[in-house]
């Protein structure tokens, strides 16, 4: 389980896949949209996610 929360409601960001094959995440009740532009944010996500499944508590 990998996610991010949003800023403002703590809720949990959907991660979607733009057109251009570029990560972003929305806040539904907030109307945020994070986007990850670069190949350094992207990299940096894709690290977070990696790191965050290592840590997951399997049940
Ligand atoms: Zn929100």
């Amino acid at each position: 389980m990998s996610f991010l929360p949003c800023f403002l409601c703590g809720c949990k960001l959907e991660k979607r896949t733009s057109k251009t094959g570029k990560p972003y995440f929305v806040c539904d009740p907030c109307g945020i949209q994070l986007f990850v532009r670069r190949k350094d944010g992207i990299e940096r996500l894709d690290e977070l996610m990696r790191a965050a499944q290592k840590n997951a508590i399997p049940f």
